[in-house]
């Protein structure tokens, strides 16, 4: 009998297989048992962005499963590889957004007495992932890896894990033993099933929408991830119904739409009866849907995925599907009846010109050149520079407390999926990760990430892959000196043998983070003032490489109590 060689191992073939299932990325860490994974990968044509932390790289895996559609894929080392890797996993858990995390792990026989690195990672991933399985012998290494890129899309998009114990990593089988159980495993994949909605269900829908006073249409990251926008639009402009997008809802449709009731938030929450909200959960973002935000006799529309999100928020009308099919069916519906509000229904004019009298109070604030900067004036050069580039528009990666929340009613989102923040879970140091992500997920678009310091720090290291792989991602800093910016402690909190020490807000003030990006040969600005700024944001777009723009804020704008008051409230009015 003739044998085979025993060509292939566990890493090569779970490289194989990943090819062969469409991975086009990969995002993480090598080390041992997986760095052959990695090299392998890059052989069978996957890209692989080797980061410097887990953390970051699993941020980036979490954005890419959103910004396209497929599972964003991290490897990781065992053990603590693993452990780093589960805020990535949790992340994108939390936000439903489909990836993958695969981590090596100790060796079977050595499990349990203390082996090089060893955690029970199965157990681990338990809490943040939706599915997760052992590949126990090199045979079943292409059905999990099946598995978890089926599960990660299916449903609402989640997280899972696939764990590659080293023992099995180094196991062998002949090539076409390799061939054929990629062959088998691609036959086992899940394909979803396209359930249509009762047509019932659809027609309650557009009559309530038909028979509303004040209805509003709320659009949240699960329409992006639908691709929505086409329906969405259709939908709003023959109903004439004012639309609401949550943070990276923004841009499913131009945020400077006539119909758009951003700056109107308040009121258009407040007031209307009927809300149709499609791909966005009535959580903490929008404040559970409950009073006193929210009229107590508003009737709910909620378009989603999950079955078991519609039975927790009890809508009057639940339509659990893809939002894309489910726009497009109300559009066929009100189609055979069509009805529209008309710039002149009260409702619309009301919206309409609150948004109008919120925009000019806001362009007041922003027309000023304040120096030393406080938050509004770079917002609205940086804001200014990004609409001067046109269509496509950039990717806007925006995290920090003040930058965020400022930067969200200022920045103006004019297409779908431009938008990354800290998200449903308010996740902080998804910056850098998520630059990557985009650019390698968006290659058609610059990526403009506008930043606090503190939100910068966590993974500002990662400039240096920014270098390496010469990404076209402008990282614009707002350096206030802190996480919140500068000392802001009263006198009467600061006692104790610790007292001297800087407060636990604080960072080096004036630090020099453009020298961060320099020391790895990418471009660093360091601006005070508005010509400063317009000319570094010239420079750095044009040239589409690696750039940090260390943008100086002074440590104390927006920290007396009254001006913060004032300032913040308003934004907060107009966004939240
Ligand atoms: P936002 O942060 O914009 O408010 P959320 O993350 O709270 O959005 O909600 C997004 C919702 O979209 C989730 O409940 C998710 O189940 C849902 N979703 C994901 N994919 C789809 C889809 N294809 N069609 C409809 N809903 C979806």
């Amino acid at each position: 009998m003739v044998t085979l060689a025993e060509t292939i191992d566990g890493n090569v073939l779970a490289a194989m297989a990943l090819a062969k299932f469409g991975v086009q990325h990969m995002f993480g860490v090598v080390g041992i048992p997986v760095t052959s994974l990695a090299n392998r990968a890059v052989s069978g044509g996957i890209r692989f962005l080797a980061f410097h932390n887990e953390q970051s790289a699993g941020y980036a895996a979490s954005a890419y499963g959103y910004l396209t559609g497929r599972p964003g894929v991290l490897l990781t080392v065992s053990g603590p590889g693993c452990v780093h890797g589960l805020a990535g996993l949790s992340n994108a858990m939390a936000n439903a957004w489909p990836m993958v995390l695969i981590s090596g792990s100790c060796d079977q026989k050595d499990c349990g007495r203390g082996d090089f690195q060893e955690l029970d990672q199965i157990q681990a991933v338990k809490p943040f992932s939706k599915f997760s399985v052992k590949a126990k012998d090199i045979s079943e290494i292409p059905k999990c890896i099946a598995q978890v890129l089926d599960w990660a899309v299916s449903g609402r998009p989640g997280g899972c894990y696939l764990d590659l114990p080293t023992d099995v990593l180094h196991q062998k089988v002949s090539e076409s033993v390799a061939e054929n159980l990629i062959i088998e495993a691609e036959k086992c994949r899940y394909r979803e099933e396209i359930v249509s909605l009762p047509v019932s269900k659809i027609e309650e829908a557009a009559s309530l929408l038909r028979h509303a006073e004040r209805p509003l249409i709320v659009c949240g990251k699960g329409a992006a991830y639908a691709r929505a926008e086409d329906a969405l639009k259709k939908l709003v402009e023959s109903t004439g119904i004012p639309f609401l997008p949550t943070p990276m809802g923004k841009g499913l449709l131009p945020d400077t739409h006539e119909l758009a009731a951003t700056a109107a938030r308040s009121l258009a929450i407040g007031k209307c009866d009927v809300a149709l909200v499609v791909g966005a959960r009535l959580n903490w973002l929008l404040h559970f849907g409950e009073p006193p935000k929210w009229s107590k006799d508003v009737k709910f529309i909620l378009v989603d995925i999950s079955k078991e999100e519609i039975d927790l928020r009890k809508p009057c009308v639940g339509l659990v599907g893809d939002a894309k099919q489910i726009l497009e069916s109300i559009n066929k519906e009100i189609k055979d009846d069509p009805f529209c509000l008309g710039n002149s229904h009260p409702w619309v004019e009301a919206i309409t010109n609150k948004a109008k009298e919120n925009v000019s109070k806001m362009e007041a604030q922003l027309a000023k050149d304040v120096v030393p900067f406080n938050f509004m004036t770079p917002m609205r050069i940086i804001r200014d520079s990004i609409l001067a580039l046109g269509s496509p528009a950039p990717v806007v990666v925006s995290e920090g407390a003040n930058t965020m929340d400022v930067g969200r009613s200022v920045l103006v989102q004019t297409e779908p999926r431009t938008r990354l923040d800290a998200g449903t879970w308010g996740t902080m140091g998804v910056g850098l990760g998520y630059c990557i992500a985009a650019a390698v997920a968006c290659p058609e678009r610059l990526v403009v990430a506008v930043e606090g310091d503190s939100g910068f720090g966590f993974s500002a290291i990662e400039v240096e892959t920014l270098v390496r792989y010469q990404l076209p991602v402008v990282v614009i800093v707002f350096n206030n000196g802190g996480v919140y910016g500068g000392d802001r402690r009263n006198p009467e909190e600061i006692n104790g043998p610790h007292k001297d020490d800087p407060a636990p807000t604080s960072f080096v003030p004036e630090a020099k983070y453009h020298v961060v990006m320099q020391a790895f040969g990418g471009k660093g600005y360091v601006v005070g003032t508005p010509e400063e700024l317009k000319s570094a944001l010239s420079e750095a777009f044009s040239a589409r490489k690696p750039a940090v723009v260390n943008v100086i804020i002074d440590p104390y704008a927006g920290a007396e109590r009254e001006r913060r008051a004032s300032f913040f409230l308003f934004i907060l009015e107009a966004t939240r």
